[in-house]
Protein backbone atom coordinates (compact mmCIF):
# COMPACT_ATOMS: atom_id res chain seq x y z
CA UNK A 1 0.00 0.00 0.00
CA UNK A 2 1.13 3.85 -0.87
CA UNK A 3 1.99 5.16 2.25
CA UNK A 4 1.67 9.31 1.22
CA UNK A 5 3.67 11.86 3.35
CA UNK A 6 1.75 13.58 5.61
CA UNK A 7 2.13 15.10 8.90
CA UNK A 8 2.02 12.21 11.53
CA UNK A 9 2.52 11.46 15.01
CA UNK A 10 4.03 14.34 17.15
CA UNK A 11 4.27 16.46 14.01
CA UNK A 12 -0.03 16.14 13.92
CA UNK A 13 -0.38 19.13 16.53
CA UNK A 14 -3.51 21.22 16.62
CA UNK A 15 -3.91 23.75 14.61
CA UNK A 16 -7.33 24.84 16.36
CA UNK A 17 -8.17 28.51 16.51
CA UNK A 18 -5.41 28.77 13.64
CA UNK A 19 -6.33 32.32 11.64
CA UNK A 20 -5.26 33.50 7.99
CA UNK A 21 -6.31 36.25 5.67
CA UNK A 22 -6.70 33.77 3.27
CA UNK A 23 -7.57 30.12 3.36
CA UNK A 24 -6.85 28.12 0.50
CA UNK A 25 -7.87 24.06 0.67
CA UNK A 26 -6.03 22.15 -1.57
CA UNK A 27 -2.33 22.24 -2.78
CA UNK A 28 -2.44 21.23 -6.20
CA UNK A 29 -3.13 22.93 -9.89
CA UNK A 30 -5.55 25.18 -8.42
CA UNK A 31 -4.65 25.91 -4.98
CA UNK A 32 -1.41 26.95 -5.78
CA UNK A 33 -2.22 29.16 -8.62
CA UNK A 34 -4.12 30.98 -6.22
CA UNK A 35 -1.52 30.99 -3.54
CA UNK A 36 1.01 32.22 -6.37
CA UNK A 37 -1.39 34.82 -7.00
CA UNK A 38 -1.13 36.42 -3.55
CA UNK A 39 2.60 36.59 -3.09
CA UNK A 40 3.45 39.81 -1.72
CA UNK A 41 -0.13 40.88 -1.46
CA UNK A 42 0.74 41.48 2.17
CA UNK A 43 -1.99 39.05 3.27
CA UNK A 44 -1.21 35.77 5.45
CA UNK A 45 -2.38 33.13 3.17
CA UNK A 46 -2.28 29.85 4.62
CA UNK A 47 -2.32 26.80 2.44
CA UNK A 48 -3.90 23.25 3.60
CA UNK A 49 -3.37 19.71 1.83
CA UNK A 50 -4.23 16.22 3.48
CA UNK A 51 -0.73 15.51 1.82
CA UNK A 52 2.81 17.19 1.63
CA UNK A 53 3.46 19.32 -1.48
CA UNK A 54 3.36 17.36 -4.67
CA UNK A 55 2.65 13.97 -3.23
CA UNK A 56 -0.31 12.57 -5.29
CA UNK A 57 -0.63 13.34 -8.79
CA UNK A 58 -3.24 13.58 -9.82
CA UNK A 59 -3.65 13.08 -13.54
CA UNK A 60 -1.13 12.72 -16.17
CA UNK A 61 0.59 16.05 -15.82
CA UNK A 62 0.29 16.68 -19.65
CA UNK A 63 -0.39 20.53 -20.18
CA UNK A 64 -0.10 22.96 -23.15
CA UNK A 65 3.64 24.24 -22.52
CA UNK A 66 3.01 28.13 -22.98
CA UNK A 67 0.97 27.38 -19.74
CA UNK A 68 3.70 25.95 -18.17
CA UNK A 69 6.25 28.82 -19.07
CA UNK A 70 3.95 31.00 -18.14
CA UNK A 71 3.53 29.83 -14.55
CA UNK A 72 7.38 29.59 -14.37
CA UNK A 73 7.62 25.82 -14.13
CA UNK A 74 9.19 25.15 -17.02
CA UNK A 75 11.97 23.17 -15.49
CA UNK A 76 9.36 20.62 -14.57
CA UNK A 77 9.03 19.62 -18.27
CA UNK A 78 9.60 15.79 -19.07
CA UNK A 79 9.53 15.61 -22.59
CA UNK A 80 7.54 17.71 -25.63
CA UNK A 81 4.65 16.66 -27.31
CA UNK A 82 4.28 18.59 -30.53
CA UNK A 83 1.97 16.37 -32.24
CA UNK A 84 -1.55 14.31 -31.41
CA UNK A 85 -2.54 10.85 -33.32
CA UNK A 86 -5.69 9.73 -32.95
CA UNK A 87 -6.50 6.38 -33.89
CA UNK A 88 -9.75 4.74 -34.37
CA UNK A 89 -10.34 0.95 -35.43
CA UNK A 90 -10.62 2.32 -38.93
CA UNK A 91 -7.54 4.30 -38.88
CA UNK A 92 -5.09 6.99 -37.14
CA UNK A 93 -4.29 10.27 -38.28
CA UNK A 94 -1.81 11.96 -36.57
CA UNK A 95 -1.89 16.18 -36.69
CA UNK A 96 1.02 18.92 -36.43
CA UNK A 97 -0.30 21.09 -33.51
CA UNK A 98 0.10 24.88 -33.46
CA UNK A 99 1.43 24.86 -30.15
CA UNK A 100 2.56 21.42 -28.09
CA UNK A 101 2.17 19.73 -24.85
CA UNK A 102 4.13 18.67 -22.06
CA UNK A 103 4.79 15.93 -19.96
CA UNK A 104 6.03 16.86 -16.18
CA UNK A 105 6.64 15.89 -12.91
CA UNK A 106 3.89 16.44 -10.43
CA UNK A 107 6.24 17.19 -7.76
CA UNK A 108 8.71 19.75 -9.03
CA UNK A 109 5.82 21.49 -10.78
CA UNK A 110 4.45 22.16 -7.37
CA UNK A 111 7.19 22.77 -5.41
CA UNK A 112 8.17 25.02 -8.03
CA UNK A 113 4.70 26.84 -8.10
CA UNK A 114 5.24 27.06 -4.11
CA UNK A 115 8.44 28.35 -4.68
CA UNK A 116 6.45 31.35 -6.34
CA UNK A 117 4.31 31.82 -3.50
CA UNK A 118 5.94 33.99 -1.14
CA UNK A 119 5.16 34.29 2.38
CA UNK A 120 2.18 31.88 2.73
CA UNK A 121 2.10 29.45 4.87
CA UNK A 122 1.64 25.46 4.30
CA UNK A 123 0.41 22.50 6.27
CA UNK A 124 -1.00 19.01 6.42
CA UNK A 125 -4.36 18.41 7.26
CA UNK A 126 -7.77 16.48 6.05
CA UNK A 127 -10.68 18.93 5.33
CA UNK A 128 -13.96 17.58 6.62
CA UNK A 129 -15.90 20.46 5.72
CA UNK A 130 -17.66 23.93 6.85
CA UNK A 131 -18.50 24.29 10.86
CA UNK A 132 -18.72 26.61 13.33
CA UNK A 133 -18.09 29.76 10.87
CA UNK A 134 -15.20 28.55 10.16
CA UNK A 135 -13.46 25.12 8.18
CA UNK A 136 -13.04 21.93 10.32
CA UNK A 137 -10.26 19.86 9.77
CA UNK A 138 -8.75 16.42 11.63
CA UNK A 139 -6.46 19.06 13.02
CA UNK A 140 -8.81 21.42 14.71
CA UNK A 141 -10.78 24.40 12.85
CA UNK A 142 -9.25 26.66 10.81
CA UNK A 143 -10.88 30.81 10.49
CA UNK A 144 -10.01 33.36 7.98
CA UNK A 145 -12.72 35.60 6.11
CA UNK A 146 -11.46 34.42 2.27
CA UNK A 147 -12.17 30.93 1.82
CA UNK A 148 -10.92 28.50 -1.24
CA UNK A 149 -12.15 25.26 -2.05
CA UNK A 150 -9.35 24.19 -4.29
CA UNK A 151 -9.73 20.64 -3.23
CA UNK A 152 -10.96 18.59 -6.57
CA UNK A 153 -13.70 17.12 -7.76
CA UNK A 154 -15.47 15.82 -3.98
CA UNK A 155 -16.25 19.87 -3.73
CA UNK A 156 -15.44 19.39 0.00
CA UNK A 157 -16.67 22.64 1.22
CA UNK A 158 -20.46 22.10 -0.47
CA UNK A 159 -23.06 20.48 1.22
CA UNK A 160 -23.30 18.13 0.44
CA UNK A 161 -20.03 16.60 -1.14
CA UNK A 162 -19.98 15.48 -4.74
CA UNK A 163 -20.32 11.71 -4.59
CA UNK A 164 -19.77 8.94 -7.70
CA UNK A 165 -21.47 7.40 -9.66
CA UNK A 166 -24.49 9.96 -9.57
CA UNK A 167 -22.73 13.11 -10.04
CA UNK A 168 -21.47 14.23 -13.50
CA UNK A 169 -17.96 12.98 -13.00
CA UNK A 170 -15.54 10.87 -15.19
CA UNK A 171 -13.40 8.38 -14.23
CA UNK A 172 -10.14 7.74 -15.19
CA UNK A 173 -6.90 5.37 -14.26
CA UNK A 174 -3.53 4.97 -15.66
CA UNK A 175 -0.63 3.28 -15.37
CA UNK A 176 2.94 4.33 -15.58
CA UNK A 177 5.61 1.62 -17.01
CA UNK A 178 8.82 2.54 -17.35
CA UNK A 179 9.46 4.06 -21.18
CA UNK A 180 12.71 4.71 -23.35
CA UNK A 181 11.73 8.62 -24.07
CA UNK A 182 10.81 7.79 -27.55
CA UNK A 183 7.88 9.36 -29.37
CA UNK A 184 6.69 13.32 -29.87
CA UNK A 185 3.22 12.63 -29.59
CA UNK A 186 0.28 12.29 -27.17
CA UNK A 187 -1.69 8.92 -28.40
CA UNK A 188 -5.28 9.00 -28.37
CA UNK A 189 -7.41 5.86 -29.24
CA UNK A 190 -11.22 6.42 -29.37
CA UNK A 191 -12.88 3.03 -29.83
CA UNK A 192 -15.93 1.55 -28.10
CA UNK A 193 -13.72 -1.39 -27.93
CA UNK A 194 -11.83 0.26 -24.81
CA UNK A 195 -14.53 2.51 -23.77
CA UNK A 196 -18.12 2.72 -24.76
CA UNK A 197 -18.23 6.77 -24.04
CA UNK A 198 -14.89 7.92 -23.45
CA UNK A 199 -11.01 7.52 -24.35
CA UNK A 200 -7.59 5.84 -24.30
CA UNK A 201 -3.89 7.98 -24.29
CA UNK A 202 -0.50 7.20 -23.83
CA UNK A 203 1.74 10.26 -22.83
CA UNK A 204 5.15 9.65 -22.97
CA UNK A 205 6.68 11.57 -20.41
CA UNK A 206 10.92 10.81 -20.04
CA UNK A 207 11.17 7.77 -18.34
CA UNK A 208 7.41 6.62 -18.18
CA UNK A 209 4.78 5.92 -20.29
CA UNK A 210 1.70 7.48 -18.27
CA UNK A 211 -1.00 5.04 -20.87
CA UNK A 212 -4.63 5.09 -19.58
CA UNK A 213 -8.24 5.36 -20.24
CA UNK A 214 -11.09 7.42 -19.36
CA UNK A 215 -14.98 6.84 -19.62
CA UNK A 216 -17.38 9.68 -19.28
CA UNK A 217 -19.90 7.32 -18.00
CA UNK A 218 -19.05 7.30 -14.03
CA UNK A 219 -20.59 3.91 -13.62
CA UNK A 220 -17.79 1.75 -16.41
CA UNK A 221 -14.92 0.52 -14.65
CA UNK A 222 -11.79 0.94 -16.43
CA UNK A 223 -8.97 -0.72 -14.99
CA UNK A 224 -9.86 -3.70 -17.81
CA UNK A 225 -9.42 -1.57 -20.69
CA UNK A 226 -6.32 0.42 -18.99
CA UNK A 227 -4.62 -3.16 -18.81
CA UNK A 228 -5.54 -4.07 -22.05
CA UNK A 229 -4.10 -0.92 -23.90
CA UNK A 230 -1.03 -1.22 -21.99
CA UNK A 231 -0.48 -4.60 -22.85
CA UNK A 232 -1.41 -3.82 -26.36
CA UNK A 233 1.19 -1.42 -26.33
CA UNK A 234 3.88 -3.71 -24.66
CA UNK A 235 4.23 -2.05 -21.39
CA UNK A 236 3.17 -3.99 -18.14
CA UNK A 237 0.47 -2.28 -16.87
CA UNK A 238 2.34 -0.62 -13.52
CA UNK A 239 2.51 1.94 -11.14
CA UNK A 240 -1.64 2.86 -11.08
CA UNK A 241 -3.06 5.79 -10.58
CA UNK A 242 -6.53 6.91 -10.76
CA UNK A 243 -9.40 9.75 -9.89
CA UNK A 244 -12.53 11.31 -10.96
CA UNK A 245 -13.27 14.31 -12.99
CA UNK A 246 -16.36 16.43 -13.57
CA UNK A 247 -17.54 17.36 -16.74
CA UNK A 248 -19.71 19.67 -15.89
CA UNK A 249 -19.48 23.30 -14.72
CA UNK A 250 -20.61 23.90 -10.83
CA UNK A 251 -21.85 26.90 -8.93
CA UNK A 252 -18.22 28.93 -8.67
CA UNK A 253 -19.64 30.13 -5.31
CA UNK A 254 -21.06 29.04 -2.25
CA UNK A 255 -21.84 30.01 1.70
CA UNK A 256 -19.19 32.86 1.11
CA UNK A 257 -16.48 30.58 -0.23
CA UNK A 258 -14.85 30.91 -3.72
CA UNK A 259 -14.36 27.17 -5.75
CA UNK A 260 -11.81 26.78 -8.11
CA UNK A 261 -10.48 24.27 -10.65
CA UNK A 262 -12.22 20.35 -10.37
CA UNK A 263 -14.35 21.61 -7.32
CA UNK A 264 -15.93 24.18 -9.72
CA UNK A 265 -16.12 21.38 -12.51
CA UNK A 266 -13.20 23.52 -14.33
CA UNK A 267 -12.52 20.45 -16.17
CA UNK A 268 -13.03 20.92 -19.83
CA UNK A 269 -15.45 17.68 -20.67
CA UNK A 270 -14.64 15.68 -24.03
CA UNK A 271 -10.69 16.02 -23.93
CA UNK A 272 -10.55 16.17 -19.63
CA UNK A 273 -8.34 18.55 -19.58
CA UNK A 274 -7.89 19.93 -16.12
CA UNK A 275 -4.94 21.77 -15.33
CA UNK A 276 -4.74 24.79 -17.61
CA UNK A 277 -8.10 25.16 -16.59
CA UNK A 278 -7.50 25.14 -12.93
CA UNK A 279 -4.19 27.44 -13.42
CA UNK A 280 -6.40 29.69 -15.35
CA UNK A 281 -9.75 30.37 -13.30
CA UNK A 282 -6.68 29.93 -10.07
CA UNK A 283 -5.05 33.22 -11.51
CA UNK A 284 -8.72 34.64 -11.45
CA UNK A 285 -9.73 33.57 -8.20
CA UNK A 286 -6.41 34.88 -6.76
CA UNK A 287 -6.81 38.33 -8.46
CA UNK A 288 -10.02 38.82 -7.02
CA UNK A 289 -8.65 38.07 -3.39
CA UNK A 290 -5.97 40.48 -4.04
CA UNK A 291 -8.13 43.23 -4.46
CA UNK A 292 -9.83 42.47 -1.44
CA UNK A 293 -6.83 42.53 0.29
CA UNK A 294 -5.66 45.60 -1.14
CA UNK A 295 -8.80 47.16 -0.28
CA UNK A 296 -10.53 47.81 -3.64
CA UNK A 297 -13.17 45.83 -3.09
CA UNK A 298 -15.41 44.36 -0.33
CA UNK A 299 -15.73 40.26 -0.32
CA UNK A 300 -18.71 40.00 -1.94
CA UNK A 301 -18.40 42.03 -4.71
CA UNK A 302 -15.02 39.83 -5.21
CA UNK A 303 -17.34 36.88 -4.84
CA UNK A 304 -19.64 38.29 -7.72
CA UNK A 305 -16.88 39.20 -10.29
CA UNK A 306 -15.26 35.45 -10.26
CA UNK A 307 -18.85 34.21 -10.56
CA UNK A 308 -19.30 36.52 -13.80
CA UNK A 309 -16.11 35.58 -14.95
CA UNK A 310 -16.37 31.75 -14.32
CA UNK A 311 -20.39 32.35 -16.33
CA UNK A 312 -18.38 34.01 -19.22
CA UNK A 313 -16.89 30.69 -20.35
CA UNK A 314 -19.69 28.83 -19.49
CA UNK A 315 -20.84 28.61 -23.30
CA UNK A 316 -17.50 27.06 -23.79
CA UNK A 317 -17.89 24.56 -21.64
CA UNK A 318 -21.45 23.49 -22.87
CA UNK A 319 -20.14 23.15 -26.45
CA UNK A 320 -17.79 20.84 -25.42
CA UNK A 321 -20.04 19.34 -23.35
CA UNK A 322 -21.93 18.69 -26.62
CA UNK A 323 -19.08 17.04 -28.20
CA UNK A 324 -18.73 15.05 -25.19
CA UNK A 325 -22.03 13.39 -26.08
CA UNK A 326 -21.97 13.72 -29.95
CA UNK A 327 -18.36 12.00 -30.69
CA UNK A 328 -19.08 8.74 -28.66
CA UNK A 329 -22.72 8.62 -30.32
CA UNK A 330 -20.89 8.89 -33.89
CA UNK A 331 -20.76 5.51 -36.13
CA UNK A 332 -16.59 4.57 -36.26
CA UNK A 333 -16.33 4.92 -39.47
CA UNK A 334 -17.98 8.70 -39.39
CA UNK A 335 -15.67 9.82 -36.81
CA UNK A 336 -12.66 8.68 -38.64
CA UNK A 337 -14.25 10.57 -41.42
CA UNK A 338 -14.37 13.74 -39.45
CA UNK A 339 -10.97 12.93 -38.42
CA UNK A 340 -9.34 13.00 -41.72
CA UNK A 341 -10.80 15.88 -42.41
CA UNK A 342 -9.19 17.44 -39.56
CA UNK A 343 -6.02 16.78 -41.22
CA UNK A 344 -5.11 19.89 -43.35
CA UNK A 345 -2.79 22.35 -41.46
CA UNK A 346 -4.71 25.37 -41.46
CA UNK A 347 -7.74 23.25 -40.63
CA UNK A 348 -5.35 22.05 -37.43
CA UNK A 349 -4.21 25.33 -36.54
CA UNK A 350 -7.82 26.81 -36.53
CA UNK A 351 -9.37 23.78 -33.84
CA UNK A 352 -6.87 23.81 -31.71
CA UNK A 353 -6.25 27.17 -31.30
CA UNK A 354 -9.77 27.81 -30.41
CA UNK A 355 -9.53 25.21 -28.41
CA UNK A 356 -6.33 26.95 -26.45
CA UNK A 357 -7.91 30.57 -26.95
CA UNK A 358 -10.79 29.39 -24.08
CA UNK A 359 -8.12 29.16 -21.24
CA UNK A 360 -4.94 31.19 -22.79
CA UNK A 361 -1.96 30.90 -21.15
CA UNK A 362 -1.50 35.11 -21.96
CA UNK A 363 -3.90 35.40 -19.48
CA UNK A 364 -1.22 34.20 -16.54
CA UNK A 365 0.71 37.50 -17.59
CA UNK A 366 -1.74 39.62 -18.09
C1 LIG B 1 -6.27 9.55 -14.74
C2 LIG B 1 -6.40 11.03 -15.02
C3 LIG B 1 -5.53 11.64 -15.92
C4 LIG B 1 -5.65 13.03 -16.18
N1 LIG B 1 -4.75 13.60 -17.04
C5 LIG B 1 -4.80 14.93 -17.26
C6 LIG B 1 -3.83 15.54 -18.09
O1 LIG B 1 -2.88 14.91 -18.58
N2 LIG B 1 -3.93 16.87 -18.32
C7 LIG B 1 -4.94 17.62 -17.76
O2 LIG B 1 -5.00 18.83 -18.01
N3 LIG B 1 -5.86 17.06 -16.94
C8 LIG B 1 -5.81 15.74 -16.65
N4 LIG B 1 -6.71 15.16 -15.80
C9 LIG B 1 -7.67 16.05 -15.09
C10 LIG B 1 -6.90 16.75 -13.95
O3 LIG B 1 -6.26 15.78 -13.16
C11 LIG B 1 -7.79 17.58 -13.02
O4 LIG B 1 -8.69 18.35 -13.78
C12 LIG B 1 -6.89 18.49 -12.17
O5 LIG B 1 -6.07 17.68 -11.34
C13 LIG B 1 -7.71 19.46 -11.33
O6 LIG B 1 -6.85 20.18 -10.48
P1 LIG B 1 -7.33 20.69 -9.05
O7 LIG B 1 -6.19 21.44 -8.48
O8 LIG B 1 -8.65 21.38 -9.18
O9 LIG B 1 -7.65 19.38 -8.21
P2 LIG B 1 -6.68 18.19 -7.80
O10 LIG B 1 -5.51 18.11 -8.69
O11 LIG B 1 -7.57 16.99 -7.66
O12 LIG B 1 -6.14 18.60 -6.36
C14 LIG B 1 -6.92 18.59 -5.20
C15 LIG B 1 -6.00 18.76 -4.02
O13 LIG B 1 -6.82 18.82 -2.83
C16 LIG B 1 -6.34 17.90 -1.87
N5 LIG B 1 -7.48 17.42 -1.12
C17 LIG B 1 -8.53 16.72 -1.57
N6 LIG B 1 -9.40 16.48 -0.59
C18 LIG B 1 -8.89 17.05 0.53
C19 LIG B 1 -9.32 17.16 1.88
N7 LIG B 1 -10.47 16.61 2.29
N8 LIG B 1 -8.54 17.84 2.75
C20 LIG B 1 -7.37 18.40 2.35
N9 LIG B 1 -6.91 18.34 1.09
C21 LIG B 1 -7.66 17.66 0.19
C22 LIG B 1 -5.67 16.79 -2.68
O14 LIG B 1 -4.68 16.11 -1.89
C23 LIG B 1 -5.05 17.58 -3.84
O15 LIG B 1 -3.76 18.04 -3.53
C24 LIG B 1 -6.64 13.80 -15.53
C25 LIG B 1 -7.51 13.18 -14.62
C26 LIG B 1 -7.40 11.80 -14.36
C27 LIG B 1 -8.32 11.16 -13.37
Amino acid sequence: MTVRATARGTGRTSLDGERADVLVCGASFAGLAVARELASAGAAVLVVDRYELGERATSACAAPTPWLEAMGVAASIRQRLAHMTFTTPHGSVRLRLPWSWSAFDYRELCLGLWDQCGDARFVTAKVDGRADGGVATDRGTLRAPLVVDAMGWRRVLSEPHVQPPRAPLSRGLEVHPHHDGSGDALDCWVERGLARRGYGWRVPAGGEARIGVGSYDPRRHVKAPTVALAERLGAPPARYQGNWFPHRLRAPTEGGAFFVGDSAGHCFPLSGEGIRTAFYFGIACGRELRAVVAGRKDAERALDDYAAFHARHAAAFRRAGRLQRLVPALPPRVLTGVLHALRPQPVVDRAFGWYLDQAHPGFAAA
